[in-house]
């Protein structure tokens, strides 16, 4: 019955959903680390723009309406700071320890790139053949339209809302977000309780069917094998530091029979351990090279110890070292561990069934490669899953929304958000 009002609700509101896509389009809101002034401009056209249309519609319906504003400092942006907006929407009656419902979007976009591979003005929204064509439409506007639109069915129909439902728009998703929620979460805790879930509506397979649920953990690890360097035509001198890394190389390539474990969420099923890049070591052919330095990826399940594969991995260095009578410096790029959300749990559950419900499919949770904005929030315990609909145009030139997933997603998450009892 809700699932035939929201439908029709949301339809009713498409031209606003449109005209919504097209001011945010025109304010892109782009990073300092590629030049750009941040979030603020495109920040304050959607506050006014919810003060008019989402919070007047809830106070009117009894509800407690609130934009409030987080900002990370950040000197190289505009007025100083990255600003991260909170729309939350409560329920008077409800006691405020009751725990929130999360739809988390982000507010920046990347460049448009190569300005002669798009076909219209990047920043320009254009509405041809039920697309909207423009830099940011499909990542991360369309959910975050959606998002909104989802909280106005539910005020409007009157549906329940019995748990605290909290819109977050954030900085800085697509440059790391330090001065985005990793930020929130780390100076901000106060924001979040125990029991609060997200959907992170960005990322999903066009098909509506993945719900995103666990992600490997990512380890970059830079190696540095060092010998000694001398003419070629007299090897003796020297320790060949190429010879000793590759043979290095060849044995963290193969790390993967060591930690074998098995899971199916994943694609593929296992932890991957690949050397990716390498660099230059000597010019010319005749000199024995004392230096070689490569690089390897690593994405581990997460029922596998990071810590573990880490000996494993210095071991292994010990070894070669003690072969080939070099020195093996390991150095830790980058590494991000992620627990995952319960692929039974009630969040999952829920979603499954609405998405059942509008798109007429069985979504499945999975796992992938690593490194989403979902991680964060999974380490702090909280639940978290990533969906969404997309035509995978994210990044792109000639980006667009389907304008069909931006609505039926926005029913997705009404039916869902709906539901959610806390
Ligand atoms: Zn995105």
């Amino acid at each position: 019955m809700s699932a035939e009002k929201i439908k029709a609700y949301i339809k009713s509101r498409k031209s606003d959903m449109i005209e919504l896509q097209k001011l945010l389009t025109a304010i892109p809101a782009l990073a300092p680390d590629i030049g750009g002034k941040g979030e603020w401009q495109k920040a304050e056209a959607l506050i006014a723009w919810l003060d008019e249309n989402l919070i007047s519609v809830a106070k009117d319906k009894g509800y407690n309406a609130t934009i409030s504003v987080i900002e990370v400092p950040d000197q190289r942006a505009e007025r100083g700071s990255r600003p991260s907006v909170i729309c939350s929407i409560d329920n008077i009656d409800k006691d405020n320890n009751s725990s929130s419902f999360w739809i988390m979007t982000h507010l920046d976009v990347v460049p448009p790139g190569e300005y002669s591979l798009w076909e219209t003005d990047p920043f320009s929204a254009v509405v041809k053949d039920g697309k909207i064509y423009g830099r940011g439409t499909e990542d991360n506007q369309q959910s975050l339209v959606s998002s909104i639109f989802a909280a106005l069915a539910i005020l409007e129909l009157d549906l329940e809302l019995t748990c605290s439902l909290k819109l977050l728009f954030v900085a800085d998703e697509e440059f790391g977000n330090e001065y985005g929620i990793i930020a929130l979460l780390e100076q901000h805790g106060e924001l979040f309780k125990e029991g609060d879930v997200f959907l992170v509506p960005d990322g999903g397979l066009p098909d509506s069917s993945m719900i995103e649920v666990a992600e490997k953990s990512l380890m970059w690890l830079k190696f540095t094998t060092r010998g000694v360097q001398c003419h070629a035509s007299r090897p003796d001198l020297g320790k060949n530091a190429f010879v000793a890394g590759s043979e290095l190389v060849v044995r963290l390539a193969s790390l993967g029979e060591i930690f074998s474990t098995t899971n199916e969420l994943f694609t593929p099923p296992f932890s991957t351990f690949v050397p990716s890049k390498k660099m230059a070591n000597v010019p010319n052919i005749n000199t024995v090279p004392g230096e070689d330095v490569f690089y390897v990826d690593c994405r581990i399940l997460p029922e596998v110890d990071l810590d573990e594969v880490y000996s494993k991995i210095e071991s292994i260095c010990k070894e070669v070292e003690k072969k080939y009578g070099v020195e093996i410096n390991i150095e830790t790029v980058h590494r991000i561990t992620s627990l995952p959300t319960p692929s039974d749990g009630k969040l999952v559950k829920a979603l499954e069934e609405a998405i059942g419900e509008v798109y007429g499919i069985r979504a499945k949770p999975m796992g992938i490669g690593g490194g989403t904005v979902a991680a964060p929030l999974r380490n702090k315990g909280f639940e978290a899953v990533v969906w969404s609909t997309v035509g995978e145009m994210a990044h792109q030139p000639n980006e667009y929304c389907l304008i069909d997933n931006m609505l039926r997603d926005a029913e997705v998450m009404a039916l869902l958000v709906s539901r959610c009892h806390r």
